[in-house]
């Protein structure tokens, strides 16, 4: 097999301190890195302990990494609850609890075919590649994700606002009646019950809700439309629902809009008001403290959920401050290379 050392990067999607790691022989060789760093990888000679730097590290000296193997092995391990034995090895795919370890009476796991664990719902690493759009190509997905009230639609809104021509969002869809003001692929695409429920069927949805008897959805289609005019297409969704838009298609650009600290936030939206519904429908009330609490409370849980899928965190603190950052995000998005999953290339 051709060597690939040096040539392969890697995302980490995990944090990794080596002082903290028990089963690394020796600390001191051990790399230190964060969910979202960029690795370079320089040897995979061996199972268990890969070397690597950071990408763009002038220093030559690599340090260990655990394998992608053994950090899945290690993770499965954590999960089911028992302990993980290194040095040990067997595929990953599917651990199963069997029995207890006689001397120890801890839990031991022995992998056979099994639905317990499936190995690509473990975040450990992800190769990538570095990727600039190209002029003559449609421009990649946005999505913004965050927690209720941390300011989401307001940031969306101002950024269709200053550029409408290069800026666009889904045409819902929904299954109530038109209102006399509205037209048809305006504010909504009027369908019925039955095609509403046979698109869902064929998969046809990113999300789908309910509301007052009604269905109200996104479409797939309805992101290739704006895609298709040539637009950046700007997208929020809760975040479950990025794993199934990370295609070669859509190449998503995830950006998480992080609420700033619960100081900051009494600070901050003192006078302001909190929209209870999706899209500002919903009735505006005076955020209380129990807001603040519940919007630090979900992006935490956000985030260590679903931060291995950020490609970008702005916190929005000042209003102004993160739309401005929010604009030289989506600039450098246009012209420089970003790092994608190396699957989106082929
Ligand atoms: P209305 O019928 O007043 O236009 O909208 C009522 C509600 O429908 C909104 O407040 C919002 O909660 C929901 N809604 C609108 N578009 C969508 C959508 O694309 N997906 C989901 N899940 N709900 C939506």
């Amino acid at each position: 097999t051709p060597s690939k050392e040096g040539k392969m990067f890697i995302k980490a999607l995990f944090d990794y301190d080596p002082n903290e790691d028990k089963a690394i022989p020796c600390k001191e060789a051990g790399l230190s890195f964060k969910k979202g760093d960029i690795l370079q990888i320089m040897s995979q000679d061996d199972a268990t302990w890969w070397q690597a730097k950071h990408a763009g590290d002038a220093n030559p000296r690599a340090g260990l990494i655990p394998s992608k193997h053994f950090q899945e092995r290690k993770q499965c391990a954590r999960a089911l609850g028992v302990v993980p034995m290194p040095g040990n090895p067997f595929p990953v795919r599917s651990f199963r609890l069997s029995r207890k370890d006689k001397k120890t009476n801890k839990s031991m796991y022995e992998c056979k075919k099994s639905d317990q664990y499936d190995t690509a719902d473990v975040p450990t690493y992800e190769e990538v590649t570095p990727y600039r759009r190209q002029t003559n190509e449609k421009y990649r997905l946005v999505v913004l994700v965050g927690p209720v009230g941390v300011g989401l639609n307001e940031l969306k809104r101002k950024l269709l606002i200053s550029d409408t021509q290069h800026y666009g969002v889904t045409v819902p869809h929904t299954t109530r009646a038109k209102r006399s003001q509205e037209s048809d692929g305006v504010e909504y695409i009027f369908i019925s019950k039955h095609l509403f429920e046979t698109d869902v069927q064929n998969n046809k949805f990113i999300e789908y809700g309910e509301y007052k008897n009604n269905y109200y959805g996104t479409s797939i289609d309805s992101v290739r439309s704006v895609l298709a005019k040539n637009k950046v297409c700007l997208l929020d969704v809760q975040p479950h629902t990025v794993k199934h838009l990370r295609t070669l298609e859509f190449k998503p650009y995830v950006i998480f809009i992080k609420p700033p600290s619960i100081e900051r936030l009494r600070e901050t939206r003192k006078n302001a008001k909190i929209i209870s519904g999706r899209d500002d429908q919903g009735a505006a009330k005076p955020f209380t403290e129990e807001d603040f609490q519940d919007m630090i409370k979900s992006a935490q849980i956000m985030e260590n959920q679903y931060g291995h899928l950020f490609d970008k965190i702005i916190v929005n603190d000042d209003l102004t401050v993160a739309f401005n950052e929010l604009k030289t995000t989506f600039d450098k998005l246009e012209t420089e290379a970003h790092w994608v999953p190396v699957s989106w290339l082929h």
